[in-house]
């Protein structure tokens, strides 16, 4: 790849949410993203708002727990866009519940999208990364890996995911990959929205009782996860790696 070449960046579960502000906050650091999402129509606000500052970017469906699904989205974004060399394993979903009431069918759609899909995503893609001596995987984890009633299929998902981000690290380090995992604390999107409708809360609530518990007493917006993944994709970051960076407007742990 010359000098003035963009890399190309795959950010999964960007049509909304955190994933919607990563991909625009990666294409506004000079990136080409492929902006991945079940659906490939609802990934088109994300594409408009990046082509209209003037970056790059392109809409691909696809169910990342979906092993054909992955692999020929893989092979669109190759030839659209070239070959990635960033992946942001960001999508995901809840199915909270307490364990006497969660069904097998919760347990298994949250493993399926949070670690089946990191796990087939990466897979799909390192061959990119290794082969140009460059690359830089972040996958999304939670505050949840440290436990949350209710959660218990979603927090040993991102607990998983922080033991897989370790492990990739070690494997991947001589090729020039990094590997490193962001555990977001309490964001403003509809994933929380969902939360404080099933407890029953207006989401203003629930944010300004979330507040009360954050070291700087607000909650987080996606953009504050952008700016982490934007710190962990970049060049001068070849030195971090297979580290967990709470972003939760706190300590953690
Ligand atoms: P969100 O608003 O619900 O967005 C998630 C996106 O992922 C949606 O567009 C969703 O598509 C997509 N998606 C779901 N399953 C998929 C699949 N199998 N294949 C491809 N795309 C899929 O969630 P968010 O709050 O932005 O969360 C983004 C990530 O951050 C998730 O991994 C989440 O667990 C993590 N996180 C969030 C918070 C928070 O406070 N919000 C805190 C810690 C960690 P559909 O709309 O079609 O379902």
């Amino acid at each position: 790849m010359s000098d003035n070449t963009p890399r190309t960046a795959i950010v999964t579960g960007a049509a909304r949410g955190i994933g919607a502000a990563i991909a625009r906050r990666l294409a506004s650091d000079g990136l080409r993203v492929a902006v991945v999402d079940l659906d490939e129509s609802a990934c088109s606000a994300t594409v408009d708002a990046i082509k209209s500052a003037g970056g790059e970017a392109g809409a691909f469906g696809a169910d990342v727990a979906d092993e054909a699904a992955v692999s020929s989205a893989v092979e669109r974004i190759v030839a659209d866009l070239g070959e990635p060399t960033v992946l942001v394993n960001n999508a995901g979903i809840i199915r909270d519940n307490l364990l006497f009431k969660m069904t097998v069918d919760d347990w298994d759609a949250v493993m399926s999208v949070h670690l089946r899909g990191a796990f087939l995503m990466s897979r799909a893609t390192q061959g990119y990364m290794t082969q140009a001596g460059f690359g830089r995987i972040v996958n999304m984890s939670s505050n949840s890996a440290l436990g949350n009633r209710g959660q218990a299929n979603y927090s040993a998902a991102k607990a998983g995911l922080q033991g897989f981000t370790k492990t990739l690290a070690l494997e991947l380090g001589k090729f020039g990959v990094t590997v490193n995992s962001i555990a977001p604390g309490f964001i403003e999107t509809e994933m929380t929205a969902q939360t404080a409708a099933r407890i029953g809360m207006g989401f203003e609530d629930f944010k300004a009782a979330a507040a009360e518990g954050i070291a700087v007493r607000r909650t987080g917006v996606p953009d504050d996860i952008a700016h982490a993944v934007s710190f962990l994709a970049s060049e001068g970051a070849g030195f971090v790696s297979g580290q967990i960076i709470y972003v939760a407007g706190g300590p953690q742990g």
